[in-house]
């Protein structure tokens, strides 16, 4: 029998969308676990698919469910939240800027230190629970992602994403948010204007603590999507499909779960934050905490389950009150069914912005008045003392920092010279970086920036028109740095899936390298037209 043309998404995630398998007319969907698929005999794919790197069967039925929870156009699963998290950052290009929040995932902030710096990313961690911060950190033409997470482990500090979806629009910037901790529960970032949502599917969308997966959704399949589905098939980082069916199988109890576990960790949170042990509770749902206005206008239904304490005493108090805890389990990860604590900063290390005293408590599926029983033991146990202030997001964590322009050059060549492999993408993508090119009138003087910028579209006019398509300059705006070049890409590159790339990876660069450019903004309008690449010589 038909379902009703709407029903609520924890009858969606229930029914795990009401599919049922064709073949055999089974409720719950199989598991596909062949790496590898039949050719016809004219060398065709009559399933549709070749081999599972690109795109198992397994995904299918969770990622359809993923993104009709968070209202997105498709999603993707990962290996794990890392390498969700990481995609949208690798299918960057050197030279590219970010902002990114100072209190945020720690693993996320280590590979921006550790990776993205070195790929040639200039990373800036601003405070987003400050829109201000935020638009303050703009490099127009230069800035193509802002990353958001909220709330934001360990401190459950709250982003407004409705403001800094506006703030990196007007940039020409992405919005990504880590929805982790929220879920779609609770949070639709994409329905506030966020482009992208990021999980750990770890977590909450699988529940059990027996899976690491990942995923993203993205608002519209756009070429940049492309680019991220590309990625994900070459770097390799794709979940197992036995992953992938456990996962489904998790988020059919979702709605239940969290909204359990998020009424506990409000009880929790209020119970604490009377305790003369305790010297602060971090929970955004808690009236008068910092975030507790823009969680109650973004979030529905509930904060989330995740809260931390800080323990009057500071380090050796909180290490000792976790160590007398007998219900919660000592343990890192989250949003399981068993509640777990864990001292932070000695995970973190010492770049950590989180304070020692910290406590972080993932409130699981426990009779709440055992877990209220247990902390109550285990702090009314342990030798708590006065209160040591210390605070908690004002510490810029130490191995990062924003590449300085003089170290550029050598972070941008990193992109190397591609010159003798020949045009194996679109126009100007397989441009080697930063070759300098003969300008006439190419001179640093402001009246020379034009010439010279429409001398590098000149040479690059030819073989984008062999694509059907042309380049123009739309404007040039006085950035703060320098100029900002506006270009558009018109005719065929128009909804060309590399398009963007062409812009983003072959002219920005080199539109870059002109003396007196700062940045380059993309303004051709990717969705108005339907054509994929093709090379000119297929056509
Ligand atoms: N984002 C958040 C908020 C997390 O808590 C974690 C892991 O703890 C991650 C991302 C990374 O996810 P994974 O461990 O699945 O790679």
């Amino acid at each position: 029998m038909p379902r009703p043309p709407r029903v609520s998404p924890q009858t969606l995630a229930a029914q795990s969308l009401g599919e049922i398998d064709p073949s055999t007319r089974a409720l719950i969907t199989p598991l596909h676990p062949s790496t590898t698929f039949e050719r016809d005999a004219d060398l065709g794919y009559p399933g549709g698919r070749g081999y599972s790197r690109s795109d198992s069967p397994a995904y299918d039925a969770p990622e359809r469910l993923l993104a009709a929870l968070e209202g997105g156009a498709s999603a993707m699963l990962f290996a794990s939240g890392m390498a969700a998290a990481t995609a949208p950052f690798c299918a960057l290009v050197p030279g590219d800027h970010v902002v990114v929040p100072r209190v945020l995932y720690w693993g996320l902030r280590k590979w921006l230190a550790d990776f993205a710096v070195a790929w040639g990313i200039t990373v800036t961690l601003v405070d987003t629970s400050s829109v201000d911060a935020v638009a303050a950190a703009m490099r127009p033409g230069r800035t193509r992602l802002v990353w958001a997470e909220t709330p934001a482990n360990p401190t459950w500090e709250v982003a407004d994403l409705a403001a800094l979806a506006e703030v990196a629009h007007r940039n020409h910037a992405r919005l990504v948010v880590d929805s982790t901790v929220a879920t779609p529960v609770f949070t639709r970032p994409l329905e506030l204007g966020a482009d992208l949502v990021m999980h750990s599917a770890t977590k909450y969308l699988n529940g059990h603590s027996d899976v690491i997966a990942g995923a993203l959704v993205t608002a519209v399949d756009d070429p940049f999507w492309q680019r991220l589905r590309a990625w994900r098939h070459d770097q390799g980082a794709v979940l197992g499909p036995f992953e992938a069916w456990l996962l489904l199988r998790g988020m059919r109890t979702l709605h239940v779960r969290v909204r359990q576990q998020a009424a506990t960790a409000q009880l929790l949170a209020e119970h604490l934050a009377g305790h003369p042990a305790v010297a602060e509770v971090l929970y955004p749902g808690l009236p008068g905490s910092p975030g507790h206005e823009v969680a109650r206008r973004q979030m529905t239904g509930g904060f989330g389950a995740m809260l931390s304490v800080r323990i009057r005493g500071g380090r050796d108090a909180a290490v000792a009150v976790a160590a007398a805890t007998r219900v919660f389990v000592r343990a890192t990860s989250l949003g399981g069914t068993e509640s777990l604590v864990e001292h932070r900063a000695s995970i973190e290390g010492p770049a950590s912005p989180v304070p020692d005293d910290l406590l972080r408590l993932s409130i699981g599926l426990e009779d709440p008045d055992d877990l209220l029983a247990d902390l109550d033991a285990a702090l009314a146990a342990a030798p708590v003392g006065p209160a040591v202030t210390t605070a908690v997001t004002t510490a810029v964590p130490a191995p990062v920092r924003d590449v300085p322009e003089g170290d550029r050059a050598l972070v941008v060549a990193r992109g190397g010279d591609l010159a003798g492999a020949g045009p194996v993408g679109s126009p100007g993508a397989w441009l080697p970086f930063v070759r300098p090119l003969p300008l006439p009138g190419g001179d640093a003087s402001p009246g020379g920036v034009g010439d010279a910028v429409a001398a590098v579209l000149a040479s690059v006019a030819p073989s984008i028109a062999a694509h059907d398509g042309a380049v123009e300059v739309d404007g040039l705006e006085d950035g703060s740095h320098g100029a900002v070049v506006r270009v558009r890409l018109t005719g065929r590159c128009q909804g060309c899936a590399l398009a963007e790339i062409t812009v983003h990876q072959g002219l920005g660069p080199m539109l870059r390298a002109v003396p007196g450019v700062a940045g380059v903004v993309d303004v051709t309008d990717h969705a108005a037209g339907t054509d994929p690449y093709r090379p000119p010589a297929a056509r």
